[in-house]
């Protein structure tokens, strides 16, 4: 069956995006928009992992706890978990590698932790936006290690790419999947990339605010599972 997706996906935790992407509003305005699996993929932390899944659950669209993660390149990684508590171990596991900066709301955003409701559970202090102590060269297997997949985001863009920071993206980086922006020329990149020729080529929003979260127009050919949909990713 094919699904209707968007795997990359920011909330108020992360601190560039806008207050109102409570875990509530991005799941539920993802599921009127026709969406049908969801990856909330917050700069570092999963902390608001869970509250998205138990939205998911009530407006009946697949949620899969996610990361962006911040390499020590500054390479920008997308993570997705099949199990929240594995994500939510990996999140812990990132926090404690990371530079403990505090975040200045006033300067960078707020964080905010929230449940299902709405409701602020907390504020997360820590800068969650800074270069973790996790080398591209590591990070697939150590996802893998944790029950998940990575890969590359927006490997179009100009800066926080694997391509821009590294100028190129090799097999012995092990990724099966790269993310292209919904403005990224595939075509193109495949002609001076060929590798990618190799891997499937995801699109999503990397929405950080309610109106930059698009219709649903690309789809997957999978089970609409969170098992199923790891499993396709990693061409398992
Ligand atoms: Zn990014
Ligand atoms: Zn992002």
């Amino acid at each position: 069956m094919s699904l209707f997706y968007d795997f990359h996906i920011h909330s108020c935790l992360s601190p560039c995006a806008e207050e109102d992407m409570t875990p509530y509003n991005l799941v539920n305005l993802s599921a009127i928009m026709g969406m049908e699996a969801i990856a909330l993929t917050d700069h570092n932390s999963c902390q608001n992992c869970g509250a998205a899944m138990r939205a998911g659950e009530q407006a009946g669209i697949t949620v899969i706890p996610g990361m962006e993660l911040c390499t020590c390149e500054e390479v920008h990684v997308v993570c997705l978990f099949e199990e929240l508590k594995a994500a939510e171990e990996f999140s812990d596991f990132v926090l404690r590698g990371a530079p403990q900066i505090k975040n200045r709301p006033e300067i960078f955003g707020t964080q905010l932790i929230m449940d299902e409701t709405d409701k602020i559970l907390g504020e997360q202090e820590i800068l969650l936006t800074m270069a973790s102590s996790i080398s591209i060269d590591d990070v697939e297997k150590l996802v893998d290690g944790y029950g998940g997949v990575c890969y590359p985001a927006h490997i179009d863009r100009s800066s926080y790419s694997v391509i821009s920071n590294l100028g190129m993206i090799t097999p012995e980086m092990g990724f099966e999947v790269a993310e292209v922006s919904p403005m990224g020329d595939v075509h193109a990149l495949k002609e001076k990339f060929p590798v990618l020729n190799n891997m499937k080529i995801l699109t999503s929003s990397d929405a950080h605010r309610l109106e930059s979260l698009r219709p649903a127009e690309l789809s997957l050919h999978t089970e609409n599972n969170i098992k199923s949909i790891i499993r396709h990713l990693k061409n398992r």
